[in-house]
C-alpha cells in the first residue's frame, strides 16, 4: 500500500458525517449570553421579568404589529425569545419568535433551525424548515442581514441530506457555494468546510481534490479547526497538493493545540514516520487515555468519528513503539492492549495501519 492511498483514506473522507444531524446545528444557532448570565447570577425569574418589560411597545398601537413598531419593543421580543430558547423552554421560544417572524429575519431563522433541530411544535416538519430558509434567502438581500448565508448553508444541507426536500447533490453544491462565498455577506466557514468534504468523496462525480484543498484552506484561514486538521493531513500525505512535511507538522501542531484529536493522531503518525519516537510516544500517551468522545466533540466542535480515528491512530503507533521499544521501554503486553484499543476505537483505521505496516514495514 502506498503513502498516497493511505493518505487519501486519512485525509479525504467524512461524507457520511455530513449526513449526521449533529453536524453543526449547535454551532449555527444564534445564541446570546443568556446562559452565562444565568450561570453568574442565577436569577432566571428576574431576568424573565426584565425581558418581558422590554417587550412593552410605546408606539401607541391597539394591536401590536411588529412591522410598524419603531421602539425597542421588537428587539425585546427577540431577546425574550432567545432567553426561552437558551433556557430550553422551546414552546415559549417558538411563540415569541413567531410573533416577529415577518419583521425580523433572525427570528425566522431561529424558527427554521428549531424545525431542523426537532425542537419545534410537532405539527412543524423539516419541509417547513426548508421553506423558511428559502424565504430568508429571497428576502434578505440587505448586506447587514447576516443570517442570509447561514440560511443558504442550511438549504444546501437540506438538499445534501434529502431532509425537508428531495436529495440533490447539484443543488447542495450550488447553495453551499453561495454560502461559502458569502453572496454579498460574510462567508460561512461551515459551508467552506462542508464543500471541501463534499469534493473529497472518491465515489462522487464531483470528486476533486484541488477544490477540496482550496476550500479547506479558506476555512482554515477563517478559523475552522476541522479544516486546519484537514490541511495538515493533505500536506502530510501529499493529497490534493504536493507533500510538505514541515507545513503538515505546523498545521497539525496548531490544530492539536486547539483540541483537534484527529490532528493529534496524525501528528503522532508524522512524528513516528520521521523517527521522532520520543515526541510520538509522548503525545500518543496523552491521546490514548482519552475516552469521553461526546464531551470532546462538544468542546472541540469536531466530529465524533474523527475523534475516534485520532485516538485509534495514536494507540496504534503507541502499540508499535511499545512492541519495538522505540522512544519508550519495550512492553509486549501493553503493546497488545494498545492494538486492541485501536481496533475498538476504529477498526478501519486499525486495518489500514496494519496493512500499511505489513507492506511498507514502518
Ligand atoms: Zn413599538
Amino acid at each position: 500500500m502506498s503513502t498516497q492511498s493511505i493518505g487519501e483514506k486519512f485525509s479525504a473522507p467524512v461524507p457520511q458525517a455530513l449526513g449526521a444531524r449533529e453536524f453543526m446545528i449547535e454551532r449555527l444557532i444564534l445564541r446570546d449570553n443568556t446562559r452565562e448570565l444565568l450561570r453568574e447570577n442565577g436569577r432566571e425569574e428576574e431576568m424573565e421579568i426584565e425581558l418581558l418589560a422590554l417587550t412593552e411597545c410605546g408606539c401607541g398601537m391597539d394591536v401590536y404589529d411588529p412591522t410598524k413598531c419603531k421602539c425597542r419593543a421588537r428587539e425585546g421580543y427577540f431577546l425574550l425569545a432567545q432567553f426561552y430558547y437558551d433556557t430550553e423552554q422551546y414552546d415559549k421560544a417558538w411563540k415569541w419568535y413567531l410573533k416577529i417572524r415577518n419583521a425580523d429575519l433572525r427570528a425566522l431563522y431561529q424558527l427554521g433551525t428549531m424545525c431542523f433541530e426537532g425542537v419545534a411544535p410537532k405539527e412543524y416538519t423539516p419541509e417547513d424548515a426548508y421553506d423558511m430558509m428559502v424565504e430568508i434567502s429571497t428576502k434578505g438581500k440587505d448586506p447587514h442581514c447576516f443570517v442570509v448565508p447561514y440560511a443558504e448553508f442550511h438549504i444546501g444541507k437540506a438538499y445534501f441530506q434529502g431532509y425537508g426536500v428531495g436529495h440533490s447533490e447539484e443543488k447542495a453544491e450550488r447553495w453551499w457555494l453561495l454560502a461559502a462565498s458569502g453572496d454579498g455577506h460574510e462567508p460561512v466557514v461551515e459551508a467552506q468546510t462542508a464543500l471541501a468534504f463534499f469534493y473529497s468523496r472518491k465515489s462522487a462525480f464531483v470528486y476533486n481534490l484541488s477544490k477540496a484543498w482550496h476550500w479547506h484552506n479558506q476555512a482554515a484561514r477563517r478559523g475552522s479547526l476541522e479544516s486546519l486538521g484537514a490541511v495538515g493531513a493533505m500536506n502530510l500525505f501529499g493529497v490534493g497538493t504536493s507533500k510538505n512535511l514541515n507545513q503538515a507538522v505546523e498545521c497539525l501542531r496548531q490544530a492539536s493545540e486547539r483540541g483537534n484529536i484527529y490532528a493529534m493522531g496524525l501528528l503522532v503518525y508524522a512524528y513516528y514516520t520521521r523517527k521522532l519516537f520520543t515526541k510520538a510516544t509522548d503525545l500518543a500517551k496523552r491521546v490514548s487515555v482519552l475516552d469521553n468522545i461526546d464531551e470532546l466533540s462538544r468542546i472541540s466542535c469536531c466530529l465524533p468519528q474523527y475523534i475516534r480515528k485520532g485516538i485509534a491512530i495514536s494507540t496504534f503507533i503507541l502499540g508499535r513503539c511499545l512492541e519495538l521499544g522505540y522512544g519508550i521501554k519495550k512492553d509486549p503486553s501493553q503493546s497488545v492492549l494498545m492494538y486492541k484499543k485501536c481496533f475498538q476505537y476504529d477498526p478501519d483505521a486499525c486495518q489500514l495501519l496494519q496493512d500499511y505496516l505489513t507492506h511498507e514495514k514502518i
